[in-house]
């Protein structure tokens, strides 16, 4: 384990991407290096900041960080989950930090989760340094693969794994490194290939409207040539460069509302959310005037 890294400097960790958010960087004080080392995948470092508890950071960007990580796991997770209102069979792609997978088993009627993460290291070290998220990857319903999401979709649509899902969720890093097949075209076609007829499929777009608005269109072009319905949404984490994150959402079952949820949660589940309301879903998808022409208007030019 070394004890320096190259994005810190003078005790700042500071996230820079010259491709897809050149010209700002957003930076955190770091106390200490919980961890730092490349592992088969990718770089992983974990440090202690002064501000937001423990982050975990590959390939030079921030996954979580514990302070405001709820902001995302909740959102991913339960806009679809509520959507749908009944799934029992659920597919996490990524996620090794186990923030989705505790939120998931907040569902009773989710009878089955499989988390297919490609790098063992960050389920290791999420259990060791990010203990408030990985608590249920140890839960009885959770199913854990250790293999690459893609061609564990594409085993799925060749029916090697005989299995379809009511939500699939792609909690993966950034299109650099091991997660770059997830923002192509043939990625969609196997998540539709793996879902039960109203199944639904979120994804976070690695970027948001301030940051890079053409690439999440061409995103959306690509969902919408694939599924039925796709929708956008986001949420507000800060220590996502620009304190937002995108959500991409489909479904190939033109009757359903992903916009609002089919259920709502009972008082206890609500009381066990700190993010998530049937209010806030709705809202989540409504965009400011300029960023919905874009996204929504599939021929506009910027
Ligand atoms: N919340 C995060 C975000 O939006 O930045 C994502 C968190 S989670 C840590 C992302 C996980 O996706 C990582 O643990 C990474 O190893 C995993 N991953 C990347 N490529 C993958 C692949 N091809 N198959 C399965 N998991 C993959």
């Amino acid at each position: 384990m070394s004890s320096q890294h190259p994005s810190i400097k003078e005790n700042w960790f500071t996230e820079l991407s010259d491709e897809h958010f050149p010209g700002q960087g957003f930076s955190l004080k770091v106390e200490r290096i919980l961890h730092h080392s490349r592992s088969d995948f990718q770089d992983v470092l974990v440090f202690e900041s002064s501000k937001y508890g423990n982050v975990l950071v590959l390939d030079g960007i921030i996954q979580c960080a514990e302070r405001d990580e709820f902001a995302y796991q909740e959102m991913i997770a339960h806009v679809p989950l509520f959507a749908h209102g009944n799934p029992k069979n659920v597919l996490v792609i990524g996620g090794g930090d186990g923030g989705v997978i505790r939120e998931v088993v907040k569902h009773d009627c989710v009878e089955k989760v499989t988390l297919v993460e490609i790098d063992k290291t960050v389920i290791d070290l999420s259990r060791k340094f990010l203990p408030g998220m990985s608590c249920a990857l140890d839960h009885p319903k959770v199913k854990i693969n250790l293999c690459d999401g893609f061609q564990f979709l594409r085993d799925v649509a060749h029916a090697a794994i005989d299995e379809k899902y009511d939500v699939i969720i792609t909690d993966s890093s950034d299109p650099e490194g091991p997660a770059e097949a997830f923002f192509q075209t043939e990625y969609f076609e196997l998540l539709k290939a793996a879902l039960n007829p109203s199944g639904i499929v979120i994804a976070q777009a690695s970027e948001n409207v301030w940051l890079n608005i053409d690439y999440l269109r061409r995103l959306m072009r690509i969902a919408h040539s694939v599924f039925q319905k796709a929708d956008y949404c986001y949420t507000t984490v800060p220590t996502y460069t620009s304190g937002q994150l995108g959500l991409i959402i489909c479904s190939d079952d033109c009757r359903l509302s992903i916009t609002k949820p089919q259920r709502h949660p009972s008082k206890r589940e609500q009381d066990a959310l700190k993010y998530y309301n049937p209010e806030i879903h709705h809202a989540s998808f409504i965009l400011p005037t300029w960023a919905a022409r874009l996204i929504n208007d599939r021929n506009a030019n910027e």
